[in-house]
């Protein structure tokens, strides 16, 4: 492993984890070092420096110096900017993906995907540099013109996740660039090594360009890095992506100051498996949604509400497919299935397991952690399914695992119920070929989800949409659509060029 990750890191061109480009990435002091594993096979990967007080305060000092310069440049030539980070990403595609898949333990083609994902949200970004559009008004009185325009906002904080922990951080950052923000990014304390090498790659377009220091930071650190961020009145924009509980101490926090924030938390995805559902298709979607990155996606299908008259059928189907899923190194392409996180990420699961049988669950494919050579990090577990009833309260929890919970419906209605009826919104999906279900289902009467999809599961988004959910994910939008006015303040112009000054409303006042 250890050569393997040499040999990743010098097709990078990193020398040294610790000793970053001069672009704003003040992580370089190395003092706070902290042993990073991979959940492949439990090796230390790296040592990676956490940020302190002192580099927090230099860094965020860095960054709104740059602020000034950067907010200036004309939104198409930072967006040039962006276009050229899309190649260099091109460029070490295959790297940068190998080691996403090693410190995450995702696949490697889960790994590559995501690294394409970051590569289509640049080449977006370059055309929105030239289409951050204000409307103009009316106005109600004569010589007057009314119009509406866009500005940045500043320091953009960005903190991440682990189980996209790179693609997240484009999502936000490439939008926010060519909108005029500096960002700072806090990765997850779980994979900072692939944000070290994003920053590495970028930085290398940032000095051929001569893009002030600072429009690009990396402070690596934990949650109380977080926090620090989100207390800071200096940063004018906090993107948090993570747990619901993470993203509640967020909210509190830059609410507090009247700052602004944008959530992306936690989900409880379901399909809808309808009678009239195509279930050969929906098999495809119900277990790749579920056992897709370990179930470590937030839009993973967490829950199938199967019609009563497909129920028996669709069940075996499952089994039958749950029974050829080959669980492994997720660098060997012939496994469908790698490892969790880390053994705590382990525990939850296994906790998980043991709540669902307390409250009634009948496991139809059984869980547990897998032992033996290729398991030896302990984090590879099984992917299980459990017959549960939709009340229970871990059904109405998202466990970051693969854990598939199924129950059935009679009525479209009470499918939809169901669905509903959970304090997450994230995705949603329903399988038929019944146009009437498919209307209904994304009508007002039908999914609350911000994702509502119709034969596609619930799992991968693509980046042109906005992407995020309601309730308890957060109500954040990110990426595609017109996701970029949340990192820009919107600005009222009314402009007299006649020789009186009339009052808005007819009021007069006579001096
Ligand atoms: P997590 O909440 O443990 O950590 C996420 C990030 O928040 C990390 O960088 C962590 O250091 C930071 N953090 C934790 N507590 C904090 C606090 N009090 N203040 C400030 N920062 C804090 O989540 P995780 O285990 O890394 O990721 C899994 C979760 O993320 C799941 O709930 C998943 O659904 C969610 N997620 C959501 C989306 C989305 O777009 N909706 C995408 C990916 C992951």
């Amino acid at each position: 492993m250890e050569n393997k990750i040499q040999h990743i890191l010098q097709l990078l061109n990193i020398k040294e984890i610790n000793k970053g480009s001069s672009t704003g990435s003040h992580w370089f002091y190395g003092e706070n070092l902290t042993s990073i594993f991979s959940p492949v096979d439990g090796e230390e990967i790296a040592k990676v420096s956490f940020a302190s007080k002192e580099v927090y305060d230099k860094t965020v000092e860095q960054a709104e110096k740059a602020f000034v310069i950067w907010r200036n440049w004309p939104a198409p030539k930072r967006g040039e900017i962006v276009r050229q980070i899309g190649e260099a990403l091109r460029a070490h595609k295959s790297a940068l993906g190998t080691l996403v898949s090693y410190e995450m333990g995702k696949s490697l083609q889960e790994g590559l995907g995501e690294v394409q994902e970051m590569i289509d949200i640049c080449d977006f970004a370059v055309g929105l540099s030239r289409q951050l559009y204000g409307l103009t008004m009316h106005s109600e009185r004569p010589q007057h013109r009314m119009y509406e325009q866009w500005h940045p906002l500043g320091a953009v904080g960005i903190i991440s996740a682990f189980n996209f922990p790179v693609a997240v951080w484009t999502w936000n950052a490439v939008l926010a660039w060519v909108c005029g923000n500096v960002c700072i990014w806090k990765p997850s304390e779980k994979t900072p090594l692939t944000a070290i090498a994003c920053q590495q790659i970028i930085s290398k377009v940032f000095e051929e360009n001569k893009v002030p220091e600072g429009v690009s930071c990396l402070l690596c650190g934990d949650s109380i890095l977080g926090e620090k961020l989100a207390r800071d009145s200096k940063i004018a924009l906090l993107s948090a992506t993570g747990s619901t509980r993470m993203g509640k101490a967020v909210a509190q926090a830059v609410a507090a100051r009247l700052g602004k924030y944008l959530l992306e938390l936690g989900g409880n995805n379901a399909i809808i498996i309808s009678a009239e559902a195509d279930l050969d298709m929906s098999l495809i979607g119900a277990v790749f949604g579920a056992v897709g990155t370990a179930g470590q996606r937030c839009t993973s299908t967490r829950r199938l509400i199967i019609h009563e008259s497909v129920y028996h059928t669709f069940k075996e189907k499952l089994v039958k497919a749950y029974g050829q899923l080959k669980i492994g190194n997720p660098l060997d392409e012939q496994n469908h299935v790698g490892p969790l996180i880390d053994k705590q990420a382990v525990a939850l699961y296994l906790a998980a397991i043991e709540k669902c049988k307390a409250q009634g669950g009948n496991f139809i494919v059984e869980g547990g952690v897998l032992s033996g050579e290729v398991y030896t990090s302990g984090c590879y577990v099984k992917p299980c399914i459990a017959e549960v009833e939709p009340h229970f309260d871990i059904v109405k929890t998202e466990t970051f695992a693969p854990i598939l919970y199924i129950m059935k419906y009679k009525s479209l209605d009470e499918a939809i119920a169901i669905q509903n009826d959970v304090p997450q919104g994230l995705s949603s999906a329903i399988m038929t070929n019944n146009l009437r279900e498919a209307e209904l289902f994304l009508s007002v009467n039908g999914s609350d989800c911000g994702i509502a999809n119709v034969n596609i599961g619930t799992s991968g988004a693509e980046i042109g949409g906005a992407f995020g959910g309601e309730k308890e994910t957060g109500g954040g939008r990110e990426s595609g659509s017109d996701a970029w006015r949340a990192y820009m303040r919107r600005q009222t112009n009314t402009i007299n060029y006649s020789t009186q000054l009339p009052l808005a409303q007819g009021i007069k006042f006579d001096i």
